[in-house]
């Protein structure tokens, strides 16, 4: 390939939508460009990587026993109506209606589309195990589409099916899978764990991990156990109840009023009064279903909304009240919110932390003034007391109690042991060795194909561009004439490109009439892993420039030996 032939529109400053840094250098090098809010086109650099990527994955899911297979990406809604999921994924599917008026969605997942397929074409056990797969695009009308690739409305994942005839051999599945996204994930380069999770929208029993990329500009949160194997999405990750303390004391003293001008938030109340904030409670209002729900946290926790939904739901479409909705059902702002009388219409959930016979500060429910000794089951319902809240850094972990350890993440991958919510909900049966018609036990297994391009731009980023690990770089290599007039250099270069092509090294030559600082600035913020140069003064001493983008290491080596030296490179990485 030639830079003056290739579609690499570099650009110098990073517009300003992209907040992080993988969205900036995939827009600066080249890589994407936005169609319109969480939808993107790959250019040729780009559809490169996830080509790659892609084939990482194929080779490890046939490995597995995947079968590749292609479903359709527009799906009938009488499917979903079956599985109840139809109404429960709500807004996040994208929905649209035929000219006779029949619904349909894009395909947001395939558990419905594969499991009516199996149904009518496998019978016997004798047929299992069967794991099948796609890499497609999927559909998600996201509330908030950001972070370019990370959180995108129309998005490239690799899903594989799996059907088996008992549990054991499910759980065989899942663990097989489980391996093979380990590989995908080191062969991609990706610093990652595998984490507990929630199932959310998915659902099913068995248990789901997510893999994690590691970097602090993931979405997720994680909590993973220094001692034992505990790893956990904090929206999972379980949080050990309070100690017990009895009854309240008798002679605790009653709520009393307090003025709390102009103190809103847990910092400015705790502040004002000179509390620490784990002695106030937090109230949050949230709707879901049209109904008002208020939860309460203690002030220095954070309510966790997937908790919420499973112990409450599941709700649809789950979020805090706006502030007009707030003072409409309490004549009060947010920040003065708390559980003391509240009116019939909201249902109260209560953390098992907040909800201990302790006295605490909390909003009155009107402006400006906050209760004092106010005590958890004496003065407000505690008909629903549950774990609610999002496990921290430094909390006992829940396997072994030793102080639990925080990281953000991106979530590239989640495999889940579904049992047989799908095949029940479709009637989807096989005969066993028994003569028994039983349904399958299935499981499905995502990976993020574009989200994994983003996430490796995020953790090999530099304040130069991208560095690609080898095995996923668009090209291998960047091969730059440091003069492109001077004849004997060009030659030299086009011998040299098509030996390295030859040997299976993918070269770019950079011909274009560029100054050679405007080319090493390009192959740098594109990351070429390797970068060869050839000057006159090195065609003097018959050698050529390399150098390393990972390492900025430089050295000499004589044009006979390049290839040779290169293909070494590549092949001890
Ligand atoms: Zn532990």
């Amino acid at each position: 390939m030639k830079m003056s032939r290739l579609l690499a529109p570099t650009l110098r400053e990073a517009p300003a939508e992209a907040e992080i840094a993988s969205h900036k250098l995939l827009l600066r090098a080249g890589f994407i460009r936005k169609s319109t809010a969480g939808v993107y086109t790959y250019l040729p650099l780009g559809w490169r990587v996830i080509r790659k990527i892609e084939q990482i994955t194929r080779e490890e899911m046939n490995a597995a026993g995947g079968q590749e297979i292609m479903m359709p990406v527009i799906q009938p809604a009488e499917l979903w109506q079956t599985t109840g999921r139809w109404e429960l994924y709500g807004p996040e599917m994208f929905r649209l209606r035929d000219r006779h008026g029949r619904d349909f969605c894009l395909g947001p997942t395939h558990e419905e589309i594969i499991t009516e397929l199996v149904k009518g074409d496998v019978r016997s056990y004798k047929q299992l195990p069967l794991r099948l797969y796609q890499i497609q695009n999927k559909y998600r009308d996201e509330r908030r589409p950001r972070f370019g690739l990370m959180r995108g409305r129309e998005f490239i994942m690799m899903d594989l099916y799996s059907f088996d005839r008992s549990p054991a051999e499910a759980r065989e599945s899942y663990d097989r899978m489980y391996a093979a996204y380990e590989a995908i994930f080191r062969r991609c380069g990706l610093v990652f764990r595998a984490v507990e999770a929630d199932a959310g929208a998915i659902g099913g029993s068995g248990g789901t991990h997510e893999f994690m990329a590691l970097t602090d500009a993931g979405e997720a949160e994680v909590v993973f156990c220094p001692d034992c194997a505990y790893a956990a999405n904090t929206e999972k990750a379980e949080c050990a109840p309070p100690p017990a303390l009895g009854a309240p004391s008798p002679s605790a003293p009653p709520p009393s009023l307090l003025a709390t001008p102009g103190a809103r938030t847990i910092e400015e109340v705790a502040a004002l009064l000179a509390l620490p904030p784990a002695r106030l409670l937090k109230t949050l209002i949230y709707k879901g279903d049209g109904q008002y729900l208020a939860v309460v946290v203690r002030g220095d926790r954070t309510a966790n909304e997937v908790k919420i939904n499973n112990l409450l739901g599941p709700f649809l479409d789950l979020r805090l009240a706006e502030e007009d909705e707030v003072t409409a059902l309490l004549a009060c702002a947010p920040g003065s919110v708390g559980p003391v009388g509240l009116p019939a219409g909201a249902r109260l959930a209560v953390d098992s932390e907040a909800a201990v016979p302790l006295p605490f500060v909390c909003g009155a429910n009107q402006p400006d003034a906050h209760w004092r000794d106010v005590t958890p089951g004496r003065d407000f319902p505690l008909t629903l007391t549950a774990d609610l809240r999002l496990a921290q850094a430094g909390e006992p972990c829940p396997r072994c109690g030793a102080p639990l350890r925080g990281a953000r993440g991106i979530e590239v991958g989640q495999v889940f042991n579904l049992g047989q919510k799908y095949s029940e909900a479709l009637a989807a049966r096989f005969l066993n060795e028994a003569g028994k018609s039983l349904p399958f036990y299935m499981g499905c297994y995502g990976i993020g194909v574009s989200r994994t391009m983003a996430a490796v731009a995020e953790q090999y980023g530099d304040g130069d561009g991208i560095v690609w690990p080898l095995a996923i770089a668009p090209y291998h290599c960047v091969l730059i004439p440091a003069n492109v007039k001077d004849e004997a250099v060009m030659t030299a270069a086009a011998a040299l490109q098509a030996e390295l092509e030859k040997a299976g090294v993918e070269t770019v030559l950079d011909d274009r009439a560029e100054r050679v600082g405007v080319k090493f600035k390009d192959a740098d913020l594109i990351g070429f892993p390797l970068r060869l140069v050839i000057s006159a003064q090195t065609l003097a001493q018959k050698t050529a420039e390399l150098k390393l983008r990972r390492t900025g290491a430089i050295e000499f080596i004589p044009l006979t030996e390049t290839v040779a030296r290169i293909r070494l490179i590549m092949e001890g990485n």
